[in-house]
């Protein structure tokens, strides 16, 4: 757990407005988070990246003096979205000491590199939202700008991934994106967005318990004295005076086990799964030695790797029987498709040795 926050918390809770509106809205954040003690982060957008002109585009620079003020008074500490030099200047200038790049500047390498070099040399913690679209090699690598350029105290933030009408999320989650970068880089702290993942009050409860469940290091949510009124994401911020009831309606898993009899039946059962893993693969593999005395013999005759009636009939076969057996028919397709694949792969390497043994 990033052990350059303010506070040492499990998880980590980032929280506050969407946007930084007035002096008096930022007081009244601070003063009820100072009490509430369940946050280590208040986040506010001082410059909004907007899809649309003509729509509010944060105050500005106006705005860092009252973050300043309020970190004097209430001794908390902000953290604010930057997208170029100008602005990191900017904030660091105000005292803020804590910043995070946006989604739509993640996308950006240019933009990236801009503010990894204006942050060179300097020891500031940054967060790192995920790009707009689901490219995990965009986001790792927005990440190690910032690390070639010295600065080491990062942390990710999921924010969902933009896809054309998605039914239910403003951006979808798609969460096996941030297990494989927490898979890749199990030290670095994932931080969930559920505000711009859900776009909607609704559906927050929902995204952070998941976010929970899943083992992520945090939570980032939008907070607003008045979110009816809010000059941007009215829809998702939750009020200020139901942020703590929120925050006790999750609930807060451990990572893992701690009594010794669950740990023994853990470890019992997972010996069961590895047992039933190895003979998953021995009998791939009697069946892909199978699959190769079929490719000789299709090579040998002259006939097409690929049937289409017996793969039709193979798919039909294979997702009744996992019926009968009360599994989920799309699981068991998705899997047979990677076997068949491998299946075509082998004997199509089949077919083409044949004929160069011909030639
Ligand atoms: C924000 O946090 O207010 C914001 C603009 O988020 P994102 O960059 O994830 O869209
Ligand atoms: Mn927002």
């Amino acid at each position: 757990m990033a052990e350059w926050l303010p506070k040492a918390q499990k998880p980590v809770v980032i929280a506050g407005p969407c946007s930084a509106e007035s002096e008096a809205q930022i007081m009244q954040v601070a003063e009820y988070f100072v009490e509430s003690e369940k946050v280590q982060l208040i986040r506010a957008g001082v410059w909004k990246p907007r899809t649309r002109p003509n729509s509010f585009e944060g105050m500005g620079v106006k705005a860092l003096p009252w973050l300043a003020k309020a970190q004097e008074q209430f001794g908390v500490k902000f953290t604010i979205e930057v997208a170029k030099a100008e602005h990191v200047q900017a904030a660091l200038d105000a005292g803020i000491e804590y910043l995070w790049i946006g989604a739509r500047t993640t996308v950006n390498p240019f933009s990236v590199q801009e503010i990894a070099d204006a942050l060179q040399g300097k020891d500031i913690p940054v967060f790192v939202k995920n790009p707009i679209n689901p490219d995990l090699q965009l986001w790792i690598g927005a990440m190690e700008r910032l690390i070639k350029a010295g600065i080491h105290k990062i942390a990710a933030v999921h924010r969902g991934f933009n896809t054309y009408n998605d039914p239910i999320y403003r951006n979808s989650p798609q969460w096996e994106i941030p297990i494989e970068l927490k898979t890749k880089f199990p030290n670095l702290d994932i931080i969930v967005d559920p505000s711009h993942i859900g776009g909607k009050r609704d559906l927050l409860h929902q995204i952070s318990q998941k976010a929970l469940d899943l083992g992520f290091d945090g939570l980032m949510i939008e907070t607003h004295p008045n979110p009816d009124v809010a000059l941007s994401d009215p829809k998702q911020q939750i009020f200020l005076d139901q942020f703590n009831q929120f925050l006790d309606g999750l609930e807060i898993k451990q990572k893992h086990f701690e009594d010794q009899v669950t740990l023994d039946q853990l470890a019992q059962l997972r010996k069961m799964i590895d047992e039933i893993d190895h003979h998953l693969i021995e009998n791939l593999k009697k069946r892909l030695d199978i699959v190769q005395q079929i490719g000789e013999y299709k090579a040998d005759h002259g006939v097409t790797v690929f049937q289409v009636e017996r793969w039709t009939e193979i798919m039909r076969d294979r997702t009744e029987y996992a019926a009968l057996h009360n599994l989920d028919a799309q699981l068991v397709k998705g899997i047979w498709k990677e076997i068949h694949q491998a299946s075509i792969q082998l004997q199509t390497l089949i077919a083409n040795n044949h004929l160069t043994e011909k030639k």
